[in-house]
């Protein structure tokens, strides 16, 4: 029993299998919590290695990563080069997966005994093949795309949003099959954290190549980074196939005693790799990663030992050590997701800054860039970094034409929203004038309309306009008597509950409200929806071929005037009619009474019950621009 926990090395698989038990308890409290989101990327060094070519390519980090996965990511390569591939022996859940899949494959007897070597060489390219895509693809998109296949983060989002099923589908079925029939095949040939990590093993042909390009570079011949790209995935793979020791890099590496070594082969035996242990002096093979089970299955003890010293604790505590750094480092060394300074260097040099944060809609490289592209606009501001792990931002800026109040005011998007029906027996509107402070995001306007829904059941739509602090306009049932404390309270909770249907998550708040008033005047409800209304009108290419006097309106009741959720479900209405030739546009209109949903049809093709039918079906069928199709639950069913 002992000589079978200690050929198990207990520290490695406590280790890997607690990586495991944590990941689940992830996916299983995010099953149960929909307010909690993990960002399952954020634990894989590769998407960190990513980001960071992304980053010295273009300037900016891809997607939602940040520093901390970036440093992340740069300890473990550094730990690759000093140490071995120490992640992939003991950490990388795959890893484990893919080692115990080849175990059972090997006791079923399903597994070959060793593949053809041609078929090896070239299956070992796949790894590189792919590492060059992604990478490629993720500079060029700054979006991660691993995601799009990675069967780690497929499995553990449950298909999620950046997901491609098919692609993902292909590679979990083949991670879950190949190891079963070719020892450790996910990691041998397709993993492209394994092909980084050999990249940096040759660490001498990595600086080789990367020196060269730096050259000539700064020789003026402007090459893109997918010269040095193609150039160490290309001489990695040939180094691997020709079986070429890492020289003189890593530092750490298996060493055997061949004078007290009896030759039993149990090493050999026991590598998950398949590297024949037994027969070397000292293991150089660019698929050890140091994971320790041969010298922990030694039977002579000391006869295996790793760089001449009997060390079975030493992957582990490297490992581990290498995480904390890692994390640490992470999380006090801030990089901006993007930079960009387009004043001019004496402007610059002599530029005010303004640190703004609590800008939700900061979020990821896409938005930075739409809030660079807006402040760019703005005359007097120099330049902006954004941080989308707290979403800040900060601010360049000349002081003599601008103020922080002016940059303020010019990222603030003035809303006017009803957030839900007014019944008819509501009949007039009292008016609640508030200032509150730190709203100045667009996303702001969703959370105050989701507050006033959760905490203010009298209220029926709000405006806002920029001031110092935001001023706000709650339209609220006059029959409701509202005091100060009571108000104060809702506007200051400090957390909501966002729904989408699918998911539910909490919003930390940090709301202040500094002065309210009520008002003696009030609005008549019809005025109110008046207001609050958005007009919509969209007409297919057939209305304009239709004569007129074969035009038809169905007329329907429409109490969502101003409400953002219908706003943004009349396309989807739209897009469900445009298949129904008869059917020849959608509008809503406000009348002498009421609002108005309105379908032009085409009477000699279809009749007023028909077009209804499809406006109230219980589900919209969707037309996407990009060719696929979706169905929603239909909104407007009850507006007949
Ligand atoms: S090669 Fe890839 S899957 Fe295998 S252990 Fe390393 S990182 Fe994990
Ligand atoms: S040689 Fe030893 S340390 Fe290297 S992979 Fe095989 S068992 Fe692990």
């Amino acid at each position: 029993m002992f000589k079978r926990i200690k050929s198990l090395h207990p520290w490695r698989e406590f280790l890997r299998f607690g990586v495991i038990a944590w990941i689940l308890y992830l996916v299983f409290r995010s099953s149960f919590d929909r307010a909690f989101h993990p960002d399952y990327e954020a634990y894989c060094p590769f998407g960190g290695l990513q980001a960071a070519a992304s980053l010295f390519e273009r300037g900016s980090l891809a997607c939602t990563m940040t520093s901390a996965q970036i440093v992340t990511g740069a300890v473990l390569a550094i730990g690759v080069i000093i140490f071995s591939k120490l992640f992939c022996g003991v950490v990388c859940p795959l890893g484990t997966i893919t080692e115990k899949l080849s175990s059972l494959g090997r006791k079923w007897k399903l597994q070959v005994k060793q593949v053809p070597e041609i078929a090896d060489k070239l299956l070992r390219s796949l790894k590189y093949i792919l590492l060059f895509v992604t990478v490629y693809y993720t500079v060029d998109s700054s979006e991660l795309f691993c995601k799009t296949y990675d069967p780690y983060y497929a499995a553990t989002t449950g298909f999620g949003a950046d997901v491609n099923p098919l692609w993902a589908g292909i590679a979990i079925l083949v991670f879950i099959t190949t190891p079963i029939f070719i020892r450790t095949a996910w990691c041998r040939y397709l993993c492209p954290l394994g092909a980084v990590s050999n990249i940096f093993r040759y660490f001498l042909m990595f600086s080789v190549v990367t020196i060269a390009y730096i050259l000539a570079n700064a020789a003026g011949l402007q090459l893109s980074y997918v010269w040095p790209l193609a150039a160490v995935t290309f001489l990695a793979w040939l180094f691997e196939i020709q079986r070429k020791a890492s020289f003189p890099l890593p530092l750490s590496r298996i060493t055997r005693n061949t004078s007290t070594c009896n030759n039993c082969k149990q090493c050999t035996e026991s590598c998950p790799q398949g590297i024949p242990v037994g027969k070397l002096k000292e293991v150089r093979h660019i698929d050890c990663n140091l994971c320790g089970v041969c010298v922990a299955s030694c039977n002579q003890q000391k006869s295996l030992t790793i760089n001449h010293r009997y060390r079975e604790w030493y992957p582990v505590t490297i490992a581990v050590l290498l995480i904390v750094l890692g994390l640490s480092l992470g999380a006090s060394i801030r990089i901006p997701t993007i930079e960009q300074q387009w004043g001019e260097p004496n402007d610059l040099e002599n530029a005010s800054t303004l640190t703004i944060s609590g800008l939700d809609n900061v979020k990821c490289y896409g938005s930075s860039m739409a809030f660079a592209s807006g402040m760019k606009k703005v005359n007097g501001v120099l330049g902006v970094a954004t941080y989308v792990d707290d979403h800040s931002v900060k601010i360049w800026y000349d002081a003599n034409k601008l103020t922080p109040t002016d940059i303020r005011k010019n990222i603030f998007t003035p809303v006017r929203r009803q957030i839900k029906p007014v019944p008819e027996d509501v009949r007039q509107l009292g008016v609640i004038t508030a200032g509150i402070d730190q709203l100045y995001d667009v996303y702001d306007a969703e959370y105050l309309q989701q507050l006033l829904l959760q905490n203010f059941p009298a209220a029926y739509g709000f405006e806002t306009t920029f001031d110092c602090p935001v001023k706000v306009n709650i339209f609220y049932d006059k029959t409701t008597s509202v005091d100060k404390n009571t108000f104060k309270k809702i506007v200051e909770k400090r957390e909501i509950r966002i729904e989408n249907g699918v998911n539910t998550r909490k919003v930390k708040l940090n709301y202040q409200l500094s002065g309210m008033t009520i008002s003696d005047t009030s609005i008549a409800r019809n005025e109110f929806m008046k207001m609050m209304f958005v007009p919509y009108r969209k007409t297919f290419a057939r209305f304009d071929r239709t004569p007129i006097p074969s035009i038809d309106t169905l007329r329907l009741s429409y109490n969502h005037p101003g409400e953002n959720h219908y706003q943004r479900m009349l396309p989807y209405l739209t897009s469900h009619l445009s298949s129904y030739q008869a059917v020849l546009g959608v509008r809503t209109t406000f009348g002498r009474r009421n609002p108005e949903l309105q379908v032009f049809f085409h009477k000699e093709k279809a009749g007023t019950s028909q077009i209804k039918e499809w406006t109230n079906a219980d589900r919209l069928e969707i037309h996407y621009a990009n060719g696929k199709k979706g169905s929603i639950t239909n909104p407007f069913r009850s507006e007949d």
